[in-house]
C-alpha cells in the first residue's frame, strides 16, 4: 500500500533527531542506498538538492543490461554482475523493466566479425547465466535485412539478436525512492548539503539549504554517505578526501519521429566515424539514438547538447541506413549526462572502466562513484555492509543483512501478469475516457498504483469537463501527493519524461498542466508563470544546440 508524501511532516521530523544514515544525493545510487538500509532496519535520511533523478539518473540509455561492450575491456567481473542483476531488477519491477530485442548487424571491416560476436554473446550468456529463451541467435544477412529492412546492405554479412531491458531510468529511481519511503526513510527532494558537520573530526551529518522555505537546518547521523554522481569530489573535498578522482565524461542522445527512422526494434550499430558503438531504439511515436563518450570540463550543474554531439549520431544514422535523411533540424528532443567515472592515467573516455568504487575519508565520509544505473542494487548493498558493520562497532547494535534481493518495488504488487492487468484496469477506465494506449503507458510508470490515478480521475470527473484536463489532473494529483512533484518541470521531464518522448503533445498541454498544479500545491499566478518559463527554458534546450 503506498503512503501519501507529506513534505512538512518529514522537514518536522529532521530536527531533534539523530538518524543512523544520512545519505547526500538522490540519483538512482542514492535512492537505492536509502533502500537498502531502510529495510535493514536502520533510521535513513536521504536528501536531493534538486528534483529526485535530476542528475545522470534522468540521461542515461535508459537499459537495464549486462553491458556488452564491457567485454572488450575484458570486465568479466562487471559483466557477470551486472548481467546477472538484470533479471533481478525485472523481477523486482516488472512492469518498469522490459525484455526488448537487440539487433547486432555485422559488416566485413566493422568494430565486431560474424565470429567474435557470436564469441562475444556466447560468453555475455554465461556470465549472466541468461535464461535459455533469451539467449542470443545468429542471423543470416536475409534474416538481418528482413527483420531491419533499412541497414546498409553493402558488406553485410549478417548479424545476431539478442535481449536487452529497457527501463525508464528517472521512474525506477523513483519507484526505489518510494519503496524506502515504505520502510520508514525519509526523502526530500530540494534540499540542498551546503556543509559537512563535524564532531571530533568525524563527519557527524550535515548543514541543509531547503530551497522550498528557504531555511537552513542540520541533519544529524551517525554514517554520512555522499551518493552525489557527478557532484561526489565537490562534497569529498570538505572531508578532505583527495586521493582519487573523477574523470567526468557526457554521453548525449536525440529522439527523432519514428516517421523520419522507422526502425522496427532496437539496433546496436557501429559509428563510421570512430568504431564506437551507438543504440537506436524505438519508444512509442519516437526513436532515441545515442551515444557520445567526451571528456567534460564544463559547468557539472549544466551539460549541453553541441551542434558537433548531434552531427556525429546524425552521420552515424544516415551512413549505417542510407534511406534515412536526418538532419539537425529533425531532431524533436535530447537530453546530456555524465558519467561519474573513476579517474584512470592516460586512458580515454570510452576505455575508462565503468566500476564502481568506494573511498573512505579520514573523517569517515563514505562516498560512492563509478558503476551503472543497472547495478545500484548491488552498490548499495556493498555501502551498507559498510555501514552496518560500522555502527554495529560504534554502538553494538546488529542491522540485518541485505534484503533487497527479494523486494518487490513499489508498484509492482500485481497479482497477475502484467499485460492482464493492464487489459482489467483499461476495461475499468473506458468510461472514463482512458485508452487502452493510454493505461499501458501508465501502467510502465506507475505500475499497480494506476489504480489511484484511475480513481483521481473519476473523482474529478464534477471539476474537469474535457476529457484531457481530468486525465491530465488525475495524474499530476497522484504526482503532487505521492511523488513529491514540486514544479512543473519535475512532472513533465523526471516523472513522466514527456519532454523528451512526446514533445509535440506536451507544447499543447504544458500551460493547462501548470494551471492545474498551481491548485494542487496552492501556487499564486506569479509562482506559476515562473514555472512555466522554467519550463520553457528546458524546452528551448532540448532542441536548440551550442
Ligand atoms: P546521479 O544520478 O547524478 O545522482 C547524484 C545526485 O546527487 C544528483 O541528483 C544531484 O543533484 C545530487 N547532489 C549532488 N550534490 C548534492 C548536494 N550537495 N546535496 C544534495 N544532493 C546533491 N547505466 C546503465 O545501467 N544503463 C544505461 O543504459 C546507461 N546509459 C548511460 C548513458 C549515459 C549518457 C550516461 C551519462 C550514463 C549511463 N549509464 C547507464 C550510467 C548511469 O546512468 C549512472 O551510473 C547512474 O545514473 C549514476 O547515478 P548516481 O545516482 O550515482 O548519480
Amino acid at each position: 500500500m503506498q503512503e501519501k508524501a507529506e513534505r512538512k511532516k518529514s522537514l518536522n521530523e529532521l530536527v531533534n533527531h539523530r538518524f543512523d544514515l544520512l545519505v547526500i544525493g538522490g540519483g538512482i545510487t542514492g535512492a537505492g542506498i536509502a533502500l537498502d538500509a531502510a529495510s535493514r532496519g536502520m533510521r535513513v535520511c536521504l536528501i536531493e538538492k534538486y528534483d529526485f533523478a535530476s542528475g545522470t539518473s534522468s540521461k542515461s540509455t535508459k537499459l537495464i543490461h549486462g553491458g556488452l561492450r564491457y567485454l572488450k575491456q575484458m570486465e568479466f567481473g562487471l559483466v557477470r554482475e551486472v548481467g546477472m542483476e538484470r533479471a533481478i531488477i525485472h523481477r523486482l519491477a516488472p512492469h518498469l523493466v522490459k525484455p526488448i530485442n537487440m539487433l547486432l548487424p555485422v559488416y566485413k571491416n566493422g568494430s565486431l566479425g560474424k565470429f567474435t560476436t557470436a564469441i562475444a554473446l556466447g560468453v555475455y550468456d554465461w556470465l549472466a547465466k541468461v535464461k535459455k529463451e533469451e539467449r542470443f541467435r545468429m542471423l543470416k544477412h536475409s534474416e538481418v535485412l528482413q527483420l531491419e529492412p533499412l541497414l546498409a546492405v553493402h558488406n553485410l554479412v549478417g548479424g545476431a539478436v539478442y535481449k536487452e531491458y529497457q527501463t525508464d531510468d528517472a521512474r525506477l529511481t523513483m519507484a526505489v525512492i518510494k519503496t524506502a519511503q515504505q520502510f520508514g526513510a525519509i526523502c526530500l527532494n530540494y534540499c540542498k548539503a551546503e556543509k559537512l558537520l563535524f564532531n571530533q573530526n568525524r563527519v557527524c551529518g550535515a548543514q541543509v539549504f531547503d530551497l522550498d522555505s528557504n531555511n537552513s537546518l542540520q541533519i544529524q547521523a551517525q554514517v554520512v554517505v555522499n551518493a552525489g554522481g557527478p557532484w561526489v569530489d565537490v562534497i569529498r573535498g570538505e572531508a578532505n578526501d583527495t586521493n582519487k578522482y573523477l574523470h567526468l565524461t557526457k554521453g548525449i542522445h536525440i529522439v527523432v519521429p519514428d516517421k523520419l527512422f522507422p526502425v522496427s526494434q532496437a539496433v546496436y550499430f557501429d559509428t563510421p566515424q570512430d568504431g564506437r558503438m551507438i543504440f537506436a531504439i524505438p519508444r512509442d511515436r519516437v526513436v532515441y539514438i545515442g551515444t557520445t563518450d567526451t571528456s567534460f570540463l564544463g559547468e557539472i550543474d549544466k551539460p549541453l547538447v553541441t551542434e558537433a554531439d548531434v552531427e556525429y549520431l546524425i552521420n552515424a544514422v544516415n551512413a549505417k541506413f542510407p534511406s534515412v535523411h536526418l538532419q539537425v533540424s529533425h531532431v524533436e528532443s535530447s537530453w546530456a549526462g555524465l558519467r561519474p567515472l573513476i579517474h584512470q592515467k592516460g586512458k580515454a573516455p570510452g576505455a575508462i572502466s565503468r566500476k564502481d568504487e568506494i573511498f573512505i575519508s579520514p573523517q569517515n565520509l563514505i562516498s560512492i562513484a563509478g558503476g551503472k544505473l543497472t547495478g545500484y542494487r548491488r552498490m548499495s548493498q556493498k555501502v551498507n555492509d559498510l555501514v552496518a558493520n560500522q555502527l554495529k562497532v560504534n554502538n553494538a547494535i546488529n542491522i540485518s543483512t541485505c534484503q533487497t534481493i527479494n523486494l518487490p518495488l513499489s508498484g509492482s504488487n500485481f497479482k497477475m501478469p502484467v499485460n492482464e492487468y493492464v487489459e482489467r484496469r483499461a476495461g475499468e477506465a473506458k468510461q472514463i475516457g482512458f485508452t487502452k494506449k493510454e493505461i499501458e503507458q501508465l501502467v510502465f510508470k506507475y505500475g499497480t498504483a494506476t489504480e489511484i490515478i484511475i480513481e483521481n480521475a473519476f473523482a474529478l470527473h464534477k471539476f474537469y469537463a474535457e476529457e484531457h484536463m481530468r486525465k491530465l489532473a488525475a495524474e499530476l494529483k497522484y504526482s503532487v501527493e505521492y511523488e513529491m512533484v514540486m514544479n512543473l518541470s519535475d512532472f513533465l521531464i523526471r516523472r513522466t519524461g514527456m519532454l523528451y518522448f512526446n514533445l509535440p503533445y506536451v507544447k499543447t498541454i504544458y500551460k493547462d498542466a501548470a494551471q492545474i498544479l498551481g491548485t494542487f500545491l496552492r501556487l499564486t499566478d506569479a509562482e506559476i508563470e515562473m514555472q512555466i518559463q522554467f519550463f520553457e527554458n528546458a524546452m528551448h534546450e532540448a532542441h536548440t544546440f551550442t
